[in-house]
């Protein structure tokens, strides 16, 4: 079981559908507590651990890292396109090793972080 940190609570990645599921990943944690001080304002969990059903009706796809507890989307008064600078910078900084991909939704305004495998790019930018 994860623990808290200092601004994020375990429970603030639990399945959205009452399910309970809570499987998210310290890192995952870690990573967003890193970005939560660089960003200095709150840092809303829109979505982190996720079961298969309710990742389906959302539209996540099939086996996404959400249903493994590596992942989260995160929101914040900045807005997500800033959001996703603070996190890029971070990362071409050397300070989220673990942080594998990042993907900027621009219409919903969220930014989904998750510690899966290495992929050969390391951001997108979806509509
Ligand atoms: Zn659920
Ligand atoms: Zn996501």
């Amino acid at each position: 079981m994860a623990q808290d940190t200092q601004n994020f609570k375990v429970s603030e990645f639990t399945c959205h559908c009452g399910c309970g599921t809570n499987i998210i990943d310290q890192r995952v944690m870690n990573i967003a507590q890193i970005i939560r001080k660089a960003v200095g304002v709150p840092v809303h969990v829109n979505s982190g651990c996720r079961c298969e059903k309710y990742n389906l009706a959302v539209g996540g796809t099939k086996g996404s890292y959400h249903t493994k507890g590596l992942a989260a989307d995160l929101s914040s008064s900045i807005g997500g396109g800033r959001l996703f600078s603070v996190i890029a910078d971070l990362k071409a900084r050397g300070k989220l090793p673990e942080l594998q991909y990042i993907i900027y939704y621009i219409k919903k305004d969220f930014v989904h972080i998750d510690c899966g495998k290495t992929r050969n790019i390391f951001f997108e930018v979806r509509p």
